[in-house]
């Protein structure tokens, strides 16, 4: 069978992960070839306006040398002028990054992998139908890919009313609107917060108690309005209020999504 390309390692993915072992791998002499866009679940899915709630250790280079601290004193800077990292900043590092390192990722979405009994190795086919015959693959895909809205929910809402918070990055049209957040994890509190930033007229959170582990693989989560209000009151139409519906989550999924009313 014929290939549009070989390596012994194949990189799935050039996110953080990818990136960095992309880096480790030229360190000890492996070949490999590293796709994917370059942090593109960072520039695509991270809410403009945010900080991370990483400091300047974490950094991609496992070699401890292109760290941000170094791309910091580059610019004349220390790590307390850079901290908290605003995410424009960490974009920029990552991209210092893979010129430090000569790292080039092909820009192919894989959409097969395939295990190959002829050629012993794995057969990755991109969206445009190239083939890259792989001796090993490292998957760093993320987890854009599991971001997930419940059935139940989606059935109740007007398609148009709500987003998952991976989606909902762009704050521009928040001032005014009430927000409902499902969800109370890191995402669900930092939208609350970035919205608020942003001028909306109400944000409300509904979550799970806290004090629940994550003991079964099925968590079921209750609607229950009013968790928090801030700033303008509610003048929440009855039929919000009273909604009442339970709908279960896989365990593992975190973040939230928005319902826009
Ligand atoms: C709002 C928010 C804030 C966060 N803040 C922090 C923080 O402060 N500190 C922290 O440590 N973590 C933070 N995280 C978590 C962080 O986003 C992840 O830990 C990190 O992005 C994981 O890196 P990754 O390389 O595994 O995946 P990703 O960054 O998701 O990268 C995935 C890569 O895989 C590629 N890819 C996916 N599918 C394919 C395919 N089929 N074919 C080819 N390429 C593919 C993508 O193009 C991308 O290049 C935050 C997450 C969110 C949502």
């Amino acid at each position: 069978m014929q290939f549009d390309s070989k390596t012994n390692l194949l990189i799935l993915g050039s996110g953080p992960f990818g990136l960095s072992l992309s880096a480790l791998a030229s360190h000890l002499g492996i070949e490999h070839l590293v796709v994917g866009q370059p942090m593109e679940f960072w520039h695509k899915h991270m809410p403009k306006g945010m900080y991370l709630r990483s400091a300047c250790d974490w950094h991609l280079d496992p070699l401890n040398v292109h760290t941000i601290e170094a791309f910091a004193l580059v610019q004349g800077k220390t790590n307390s002028d850079v901290e908290p990292l605003s995410l424009q900043f960490y974009q920029s590092y990552a991209e210092w990054f893979q010129q430090q390192k000569g790292i080039i990722p092909l820009r192919h979405k894989i959409e097969k992998l395939d295990h190959s009994s002829t050629d012993n190795g794995f057969v990755a086919t991109t969206d445009k139908g190239a083939t890259i015959l792989a001796s090993n693959v490292v998957l760093a895909p993320g987890f854009r890919h599991f971001a997930m809205v419940p059935e139940e929910l989606m059935g109740l809402l007007p398609a148009a009313r709500f987003s998952h918070t991976c989606d909902y990055v762009d704050f521009g049209p928040a001032r005014g609107r009430r927000y409902l957040i499902i969800g109370g994890r890191q995402s669900a509190f930092e939208w609350a917060a970035l919205l608020l930033e942003a001028g909306a007229g109400a944000v409300h959170v509904s979550h799970r108690p806290f004090q629940t582990p994550h003991a079964s693989s099925v968590v079921e989560f209750q609607f229950r309005p009013n968790l928090r209000t801030t700033q303008k009151p509610l003048k929440t139409p009855q039929t919000l209020v009273s909604w009442s519906f339970n709908f279960s989550l896989r365990r593992g999924l975190s973040s939230a999504f928005c319902v826009v009313y």
